[in-house]
């Protein structure tokens, strides 16, 4: 521990943000970089407590108080050894994690918790600022070739760590640059696009190979990956949006989530956002916020982006409108602590200004003469507990159906599943019953040879499950391959107090 009564001292800080007049006229980053003082005076309130249930709290079982042990003695190299030992991209968590470990820190007992994400940030830029992120050469070549579909978290972290195993690891991904939702989901003002590519380059000169505009199951048929690689690692994300089936769902203004925020990034990449990653046009055409009224349909963190977005495009109004009830303010006793908190959470999208609404179902698209959307017909919804399952069930309140002023309704509502229909089908793969692709494991149930990991298996998550499931995914591959794995896994660096990599 740094200093043991540093909990007692000093308060939990978070980053410093940039003002809403400010980052409202941008798409710059909003926190503001980490200084060293504040990030060692946060790493002095851990406790280094006899059980860090941090540890667990993290998918990634990031060795947390060792890190932050090491930040308060201001020994970056080692801080950056210990973290990267289980994290392959600190970089993106650090910036846009929600953080569950923080929701089982100890200190969160009875007090803020210690700043966790805000210390693995630190420690990455300084990482980077001090050169310490260097390219890590394979010793030895195994001869072993592999095909990862997919260049979101999940495939980049099973590339990263399936090349350091010292097999050849080629990359493809289908749209025009690599990242996954990284790069064309998540907005610029959470993620700057060059924390990607300065990680990218470090791949590439460690011998990973990227191979961008390559839709597999079109430009390389399943029998050709099959024939040309040892294992196949599908990270393809979850990429079926869910519909709002309705009435004027055809109307000029209604659009899934995605297509607005891609075109966005795109803008700020400085790229045509008039076409999608094979050159066709969009069937829509550019998706303009500025001066419309816009609805957003769902409440989870790809309606938050959609709000931050167009409050940056300058909308005459921004709503955000969820079916579920409002969650309680503070922890709830449903989810007691070390558990993740079902509770209200503001993002900074909805600090800058965002009308929010819950309990609402939407019941119409209502267009113009010409096909353009003007309103939303929607309607209050009662939750109620059914008392013989134990099942919220909602029902309309009568009377309270209304219409708001919507020239741009934006459907978040979240993802089914991979696209299964090509690939998938072609690979004759097994789907769970959420159409998730089956695994035992992470090696794919009707073909031995193939594995899957992050969004396209377990369902829509968040970037540090993708992370953690392409590297189990890549221990598992190597193991296949090669009969044992020095890879390092969850399991394994939880107990190991020792940091080595393989
Ligand atoms: C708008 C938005 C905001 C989000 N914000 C957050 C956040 O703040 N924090 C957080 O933790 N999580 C967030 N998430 C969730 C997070 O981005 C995902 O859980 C994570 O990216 C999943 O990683 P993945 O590698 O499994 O798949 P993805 O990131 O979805 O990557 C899959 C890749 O596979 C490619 N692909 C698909 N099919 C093929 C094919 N046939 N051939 C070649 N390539 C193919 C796709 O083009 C894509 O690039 C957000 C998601 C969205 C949509
Ligand atoms: S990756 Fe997320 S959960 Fe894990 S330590 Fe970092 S902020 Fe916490």
């Amino acid at each position: 521990m740094g200093k043991p009564t540093g909990f007692l001292e000093f308060e939990r800080e978070l980053p410093k943000k940039r003002s809403v007049e400010e980052r409202l006229h941008d798409y710059s980053e909003i926190e503001n970089a980490p200084d060293d003082s504040s990030s060692k005076q946060q790493a002095a309130r851990c406790m280094d407590c006899g059980i860090p249930f941090c540890h667990n709290g993290c998918p990634l079982g990031n060795i947390i108080p060792e890190f932050n042990d090491a930040v308060y003695d201001e020994n970056w190299a080692l801080a950056y050894e210990i973290l990267s030992s289980t994290n392959n991209f600190p970089e993106f968590t650090g910036r846009i994690c929600p953080a569950p470990c923080e929701s089982s820190c100890v200190l969160g007992i009875n007090k803020p918790p210690v700043a966790i994400e805000y210390i693995e940030k630190a420690i990455i830029e300084k990482a980077f600022e001090l050169n310490l992120v260097k390219p890590k050469m394979p010793k030895t070549r195994t001869g072993k070739k592999i095909a990862v579909v997919g260049s979101g978290p999940a495939g980049l972290a099973a590339a990263y760590q399936l090349n350091q195993a010292g097999h050849t690891v080629v990359l493809m991904e289908r749209a025009d640059k690599i990242g996954g939702l990284v790069r064309y989901g998540i907005p610029d003002f959470k993620l700057d696009k060059h924390v990607i590519d300065r990680r990218l380059a470090v791949m590439q000169e460690e011998g990973v190979q990227f191979r961008t505009n390559v839709n597999v199951g079109v430009d390389v048929k399943a029998d050709e990956l099959l024939d040309e690689f040892d294992a196949v690692l599908l990270t393809m994300g979850s990429t079926v949006p869910r519909d709002v089936k309705i009435d004027g769902r055809h109307l000029k203004g209604v659009h899934f989530a995605m297509e607005f925020l891609s075109q966005q990034n795109k803008r700020v990449a400085g790229i045509n956002p008039e076409y999608d990653h094979r050159g066709a046009p969009y069937a829509n055409g550019q998706i303009i916020a500025k001066g419309k009224h816009v609805v957003v349909i769902g409440g989870g963190d790809t309606g938050s982006d959609c709000v931050g977005t167009s409050s940056r495009h300058g909308a005459a109004s921004v709503t955000q409108i969820e079916l579920m009830p409002i969650p309680p303010k503070e922890r709830d006793a449903s989810t007691p602590w070390p558990n993740w908190p079902m509770m209200l959470r503001t993002s900074t999208s909805h600090e800058e200004g965002c009308d929010r609404h819950w309990s609402i179902n939407t019941k119409e698209f209502v267009g113009d003469e010409n096909g353009n959307l003007k309103e939303l017909k929607i309607v209050d919804l009662d939750w109620q507990k059914d008392p013989a399952t134990g099942r919220m069930q909602m029902k309309e309140v009568p009377g309270s159906e209304r219409s708001i002023p919507c020239d741009l309704a934006f459907l978040a509502a979240g993802f089914l599943h991979p696209q299964q229909e090509g690939l998938l089908s072609d690979l004759e793969l097994e789907f769970d019953e959420r159409g998730n692709i089956k695994t035992n494991g992470y090696q794919s149930s009707s073909n031995e040879k193939v594995f899957a990991a992050g969004d396209c298996r377990r369902g829509q998550s968040l970037v540090v499950w993708a992370i953690s499931e392409g590297r189990e995914a890549a221990r598992a591959i190597d193991e296949y391959l090669m009969g044992q794995s020095f890879l390092e896994a969850k399991s394994v660096s939880i107990f190991n107090p020792t940091f080595a990599h393989a």
